[in-house]
């Protein structure tokens, strides 16, 4: 039997025919135009799970169930609420569940990425894995024993919104200081913004050519292989950050892996070094023999989404 795991972004709807062990046999994608209809939406989903199959040649009988990957906070197949996409105590599962004629688990997009990450990626074998993805924003999935822990109200798993500067830079959640406005990507272009601002004699500033609007979050690590030290600076900062982030998790879950993924993660041993060392000598009893947890890089990438969907069909939506 197949599954197909459906990764329904802002931008993109991506989808993939998926078999028992998570491998990806065949995948599509289409535009989302976030601004229809939800039934457009929804139609578009449906037409685009047989359409894999068919590009796969396997008989759409084949397919036992459909994950369904969402932004948003889910509470069983229902997504409660996802601002980007119009969505509104929607019933995900019904609806699609009609319109494929297939059984259809739905749950929040980070949550599954890190369940395809910890199932069939970088966290295979690990009995408890906590992933954080440093893009846009801060993201986390917790899983416990192959399946997504969601906490009482479907919502667990928003760490990048734990605070940690009292008084600190404004977070799109209206809060401030929220861990991920000093972990995410675009809190590290912000870092190295504000640092070329200061040093005007920075390599940084040489290689976007003098405009700012090139600089990415691969600026200051670019920079830092030459020796310029303000981006020595940054890069310490923002891993200072992500280190808190991690021992953060590892104090407060215990996990047997952290998995890096997200644009940053890109940097890898580069990154991950560092990180290891700073996180590690952050971790409760370091300096015991007990086993602290294993940092490691996530491996599916942006196909993570539709392998997690997959897998979350193939456990029958089991959560933790
Ligand atoms: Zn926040």
């Amino acid at each position: 039997m197949y599954y197909v795991g459906i990764d329904l972004g802002g931008t993109a709807i991506k989808v993939g025919l998926v078999d028992e062990n998570g491998n990806i046999i065949e995948k599509i994608s289409a535009d989302t135009g976030a601004k229809r209809e939800n039934e457009e939406i929804f139609k578009d989903m449906a037409k685009l799970s047989r359409d894999v199959c068919r590009k796969a040649g396997v008989s759409y009988d084949e397919i036992e169930s459909i994950g369904l990957a969402t932004p948003g906070l889910v509470q069983g197949d229902v997504i409660r609420f996802a601002n980007n996409l119009g969505f509104f105590d929607l019933d995900a599962g019904k609806m699609l569940g009609e319109m494929t004629g297939k059984k259809v688990y739905v749950g929040n997009d980070a949550n599954l990425a890190a369940l395809g990450e910890a199932l069939c990626g970088g966290g295979k074998g690990a009995s408890s894995v906590a992933m954080l993805t440093l893009g846009t924003g801060l993201g986390m999935g917790i899983i416990i024993d192959g399946a997504v822990y969601v906490g009482a109200n479907g919502g667990a798993g928003e760490f990048g919104h734990t605070i940690v500067e009292r008084n600190g830079h404004p977070c799109s959640c209206g809060n401030k200081g929220c861990l991920e406005c000093y972990t995410s990507a675009t809190a590290l272009v912000r870092m190295t913004l504000d640092a070329m601002k200061e040093h005007k004699e920075s390599e940084m500033w040489k290689m976007c050519g003098g405009n700012l609007t090139k600089v990415s979050g691969q600026t200051a690590w670019r920079a830092r292989d030459t020796g310029d030290k303000t981006a020595e600076e940054v890069v310490d900062m923002y891993t200072d950050y992500v280190s808190i982030a991690i021992a953060n998790a590892v104090n407060t879950l215990q996990p047997e892996v952290v998995l890096i993924g997200g644009g940053v993660s890109n940097e890898g041993e580069n990154l991950f070094s560092i990180l290891r060392k700073k996180a590690g000598s952050m971790m409760y009893a370091n300096k015991t023999s007990v086993k602290q947890a294993e940092i490691k890089r996530a491996t599916l990438g942006n196909k993570a989404g539709m392998v997690g969907a997959a897998m979350f069909a193939k456990t029958g939506g089991k959560t933790a």
